[in-house]
């Protein structure tokens, strides 16, 4: 139940108006004496709202059968069979939008492909339901007879499918306030033209079908699935929402002006209906698709700030270090001073100085102390990992270096390898630093050879595997080669020489050992091991 309805009443005139205006535009190809007619928006219109608002907008839908039955459709029936049967219909389609949303999840923002699913089956199963109650209600006061109870019954579920089909996901895409991953907002020049060659798409195809050249057998009809489909990839759901929408009043449209016969417009709103599915289908998959590399991009950000931190640690653990012996020298050179001070007799100020200057040293050395006890502590949550798993992690995750350094990325993965003990974003950011030390080294204008490979084998260690980088890059420089794995090491303007004292750091912390090698065609490879699940000794305590 979303929370933005604050009350039914203020959906009440709006609502009303716009079921009343569907009703009375697509109030075309009637056929008596149940007036059912081949599309069938209102259906569409009411389904939505009973999605987003639920149960207790049942009466607001059966206020709003009422109004178009008694201002437009005109039934010769009494007035106590149009109460009832209203009733019935919105009782059913209320009762199918609470089984679609509470039993079986469907998110009424369609923001995954199985809602559009979940959708188009509720649209093709509740008339035929609903529709049988409805139809059987008016063959009982004898309306009609029981053998015209089929026929009736497939015109009303044909307008009722497409109706819902065409009107709900427009309905649901525009309560949802937002057009995700679409383009409308802000369109500029590029986004009109575009608009207006579906349009022309769209109506062309229309007049191929409809105008003077058309032959009996409306054969261009399979053309208006170019404009559909193509909104569908470029703007997903949305898009093909309204495609559909745009496509279905295109096709009435026609259809009135040429003024095509009642069982032709039948077997137009079934080629309608597949293609509003089509669309509908590949623009969730679209919509699905950008969600996860959006999804994708979040996670990258979250490993870097992981990454800036982690170097961040390791910039306060190597101060650290580096801080201890000179500290450790001033506080020993101020004991030996405060001692011939208080040896000699030196003024009590003199003695009192060195004392508070003992004082601030130790407690120096104290932070200092828990600083890298900290850092010694801080262990790492293993998980047993596929190995193939977490290459295939990073390959998606290292795409956009591929793209900024051109190069290829690729996976070399030995068959059945075991599961290994690990962290999983540890030893991604292990395989990401690799990855772009490798991507960054290849920068050096040479376009044929940039080719990087993420490798694991089973290693030459029992109870290992072995992952690694390979790149045919230039190789390390002699200097950088000497001390490759000390912090603050780097040969790059811009770099902080961390990433490879980090990943030793977190490969160490596994169990396992970092090394690089140099191939005899200047390729670099960096190698790692880590324990295999079940096989790792407890290495937390080195
Ligand atoms: P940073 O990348 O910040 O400079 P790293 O510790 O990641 O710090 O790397 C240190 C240095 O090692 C790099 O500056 C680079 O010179 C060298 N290096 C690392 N990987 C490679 C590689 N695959 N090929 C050539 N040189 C490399």
């Amino acid at each position: 139940m979303p929370k933005d309805f604050h009350g039914l009443w203020a959906l009440v005139p709006a609502y009303l108006a716009a079921h009343l205006a569907l009703d009375w535009v697509s109030f075309i190809h009637e056929v008596p004496p149940l007036n059912i007619t081949p599309w069938n928006p209102p259906a569409g219109l009411m389904m939505g709202m009973l999605i987003v608002v639920g149960l207790r907008a049942v009466p607001l839908a059966w206020l709003g059968l009422m109004a178009a039955d008694l201002m437009v459709r005109d039934l010769p029936v009494p007035l106590w069979m149009t109460v009832a049967a209203n009733g019935l219909l919105a009782a059913g389609y209320g009762g199918a939008a609470w089984v679609l949303c509470r039993r079986l999840g469907l998110d009424h923002q369609l923001s995954r492909l199985r809602d559009i699913v979940l959708l188009l089956v509720g649209a093709a199963m509740t008339p035929l339901v609903v529709g049988t109650g409805y139809i059987a209600l008016h063959t009982l006061i004898g309306l009609f007879p029981w053998s015209d109870f089929g026929g009736a019954l497939l015109r009303y579920w044909v307008g009722e499918v497409i109706g819902i089909t065409v009107l709900t996901p427009v309905v649901l895409v525009a309560l949802r306030g937002t057009v995700p991953h679409a383009s409308w907002r802000g369109a500029s020049w590029k986004g009109v033209a575009e608009l207006a060659a579906y349009g022309l798409l769209i109506g062309l195809t229309l007049w191929l079908d409809f105008g003077p050249l058309a032959s009996a057998q409306y054969e261009h009809f399979y053309l208006l699935f170019l404009p559909a489909v193509a909104v569908a990839v470029r703007h997903g759901l949305a898009g093909a929402a309204l495609a559909s929408a745009a496509t279905q009043a295109g096709l009435i449209v026609a259809i009135q002006v040429t003024g095509v016969e009642t069982a032709r417009t039948t077997h137009f709103q079934l080629l309608m209906l597949t293609l509003a599915v089509t669309a509908l289908l590949l623009g969730a998959v679209v919509s699905e698709r950008r969600r996860v590399e959006a999804a994708i991009r979040e996670r990258q950000s979250d490993l870097a700030r992981a990454s800036r931190l982690t170097e961040a640690g390791e910039m306060a653990a190597a101060l650290a270090h580096e801080l201890n012996q000179p500290l450790a020298a001033a506080m020993s050179y101020a004991r030996a001073a405060r001692k011939i001070a208080k040896m000699e007799e030196a003024s009590p100020r003199l003695s009192e100085i060195l004392d508070k200057t003992v004082a601030q040293a130790e407690r120096a050395d104290r932070v200092i102390r828990s600083l890298r006890d900290f850092m010694r502590k801080g262990r790492s949550d293993r998980a047993p990992l596929s190995v193939g798993g977490l290459i295939a992690d990073c390959l998606a995750l290292a795409a956009p270096l591929a793209g900024q350094h051109s190069v290829s990325i690729q996976s070399e993965v030995a068959p059945s390898l075991p599961a290994v003990s690990g962290d999983a974003v540890q030893l991604q950011q292990v395989i990401l630093n690799l990855v772009r030390n490798a991507a960054e080294a290849m920068d050096a204008p040479d376009p044929r050879r940039r080719r990087i490979v993420v490798f694991a084998h089973p290693a030459a260690e029992a109870g290992f595997v072995a992952l690694g980088v390979r790149d045919s890059g230039p190789g390390l420089s002699g200097v950088v080669e000497r001390n490759l794995f000390a912090p603050f090491v780097t040969t790059k303007a811009t770099g902080m020489g961390l990433g490879l004292s980090i990943a030793r750091s977190i490969v160490e912390g596994h169990g396992g050992t970092l090394t690089s090698e140099r191939l005899p065609h200047g390729e670099t490879v960096f190698r790692f091991t880590i324990p295999i699940h079940g096989a790792e000794a407890d290495s937390d305590d080195a």
